[in-house]
């Protein structure tokens, strides 16, 4: 007698280690716990500006003095390229005047729709 390959029923597997896993499901259970702690640590810290700017401020030293026009003290970090990269190289510490400028420059060139590249501000 031959056996019959359950062939009826396809066997799904997890797409993360191919474990196999419960019919419909893409990911066996501790693969969707570990995607979701990745998930829930991104989500939960790049909520947005704030988050990330929180999450500089833990990451990036402080300088004494505008990265920009060393001249006064920084009151804000200031995102490089425009596409708030969570990278600190970046983003730097401008005062708020060299902020002001940075911004508007990087409004401008947003709405120019040129900002694809990395910027580099020269002061
Ligand atoms: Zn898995
Ligand atoms: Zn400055």
């Amino acid at each position: 007698m031959v056996k019959v390959k359950s062939s009826w029923r396809k066997i799904w597997r997890c797409i993360d280690c191919s474990k196999e896993v419960w019919y419909g499901s893409t990911r066996c259970k501790s693969c969707v716990a570990k995607e979701r702690t990745q998930v829930g640590l991104w989500k939960g810290e790049d909520v947005g500006y704030t988050g990330l700017h929180h999450w500089l401020r833990r990451n990036k030293v402080k300088v004494d003095l505008c990265e920009n026009c060393n001249l006064k003290p920084p009151h804000d970090l200031a995102n490089i390229s425009g596409k708030y990269k969570r990278d600190i190289n970046d983003f730097k510490w401008l005062c708020r005047r060299c902020h002001m400028i940075e911004d508007g420059r990087l409004e401008k060139l947003r709405a120019l729709g040129k900002l694809n590249t990395r910027l580099k501000v020269v002061a």
